[in-house]
């Protein structure tokens, strides 16, 4: 066992301001949905040069995706086509709208949803696409879009690793109908539990604000504001979504800090990059010219048969040297639930399921000290035998 401190995966860069900002919130008195939610949304709309009508926060990302999918019309019998290397979060909101996920599978030099499997999955019931940018890596958007257009589906981006990433210049989440991002602790933008709606439209934008917030149709701080009283009006059967201004609070800071963050891991994944050029592990393609990566997951390969190691016993051999690491993600055909009620085979996406068993990824916090990275790679070597 390691005697250094244990390397938290994903530690959140927590400072001052972010602190400062929670306890004037809790002083303020007003801890629900309020200004500095409305601060946060416009900042994040500045961010994404959009306008503030176009974006709603929420309390998730998952609860951005389904927003996104009640919104885009999706309901029971439609098909809805995404990728198999995600979080559950992405197949499950899709499920809770009645409609069926069906996995397209990735291609396994990007990681990300393969246009050509893509169009292989389109029928009579296919109504909308989720590409997930992973890692924080564009998706191929000129093939989705032409299929989009060419088939009349909507396109909800899953921008949950993808926060500070350009596809031809175009931020991630503008390029789609609706883009959904994540302020979940590990996140490259953090407010401790939040999400966020970019909708193209402002009426979708409006729609999900609403629907956010129990379907009705005033938000509860303009209700108590000194403009008086106004009662509301419940116009739709709504969710309880919204996101709070001590969450905002914290997102705000955040927020202001994101380009800094990505500077420091691009550092860090150029670091890696270099470190673990000889090892026989499979690295990160380098991004092609026309993005920005949003550098969110630095990820390797472990093939057992040239690394001589299995990818489980190199997760147990890092976790042992105090490293903190992650699996992002094994395939979603791997579990049982998606086995059971929609008959999904992990042969049936092999790409994405052979990268779901042989992947890690390693800390790349922009709190990681010099240190911590230089204790990282001995370690990657060390796990390795090199
Ligand atoms: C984190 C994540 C989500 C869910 O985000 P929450 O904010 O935790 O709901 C969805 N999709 C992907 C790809 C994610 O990484």
């Amino acid at each position: 066992m390691s005697t250094a401190p244990f390397i938290v995966f994903g530690a959140p860069d927590i400072e001052e301001a972010e602190i400062q900002e929670v306890l004037a919130t809790m002083r303020s008195g007003w801890l629900g949905t309020g200004p500095r939610v409305a601060a946060f949304e416009k900042a994040f709309a500045e961010l994404k040069n959009a306008q503030p009508a176009q974006v709603a926060a929420v309390n998730s990302c998952t609860a951005a995706l389904h927003l996104s999918f009640v919104a885009a019309g999706l309901k029971a019998g439609d098909e809805v086509i995404t990728s198999p290397l995600t979080f559950c979060a992405t197949a499950n909101a899709i499920l809770h709208t009645g409609a069926t996920p069906v996995l397209a599978d990735v291609d396994p030099a990007t990681m990300n949803i393969d246009p050509a499997r893509i169009a292989e999955k389109i029928g009579p019931r296919t109504r909308a696409i989720v590409p997930v940018h992973f890692a924080g890596l564009p998706c191929d958007m000129d093939a989705i879009g032409a299929l989009a257009r060419k088939h009349e589906l909507a396109v909800i981006e899953d921008c949950a690793h993808a926060v500070e990433a350009l596809y031809r210049g175009e931020p991630t989440g503008t390029l789609g109908d609706f883009g959904c991002f994540s302020f979940y602790v590990t996140k490259n933008v953090t407010s401790g539990e939040g999400g966020m709606v970019l909708a193209k439209s402002e009426r979708d934008a409006e729609r999900i604000r609403m629907l956010a917030l129990h379907g009705m149709t005033r938000d509860a701080w303009k209700r108590f504001s000194d403009e008086g009283f106004k009662p509301y009006q419940v116009v739709e059967a709504g969710f309880k979504y919204n996101m709070m201004d001590l969450q905002a609070a914290i997102g705000i800071h955040q927020l202001a800090r994101v380009q800094e963050g990505w500077e420091r891991r691009r550092l860090l994944w150029a670091r890696y990059q270099q470190a673990f050029a000889a090892l026989p592990v499979a690295l990160p393609q380098e991004p092609p010219a026309h993005v920005r990566h949003g550098l969110h997951l630095y990820t390797l390969r472990i093939d057992k048969a040239r690394c001589r190691i299995g990818r489980d016993d190199f997760l147990t051999r890092m976790t042992r040297a105090g490293i903190g690491v992650g699996v992002h993600y094994t395939a979603l055909p791997e579990h049982p639930y998606y086995q059971q009620t929609l008959g999904w085979r992990p042969e049936d996406t092999p790409e994405a399921t052979a990268i779901g068993r042989e992947t890690v990824s390693l800390p790349l916090s922009p709190k990681l000290t010099e240190a911590e990275a230089r204790r990282v790679i001995d370690a990657v070597h060390a796990a390795l035998g090199a």
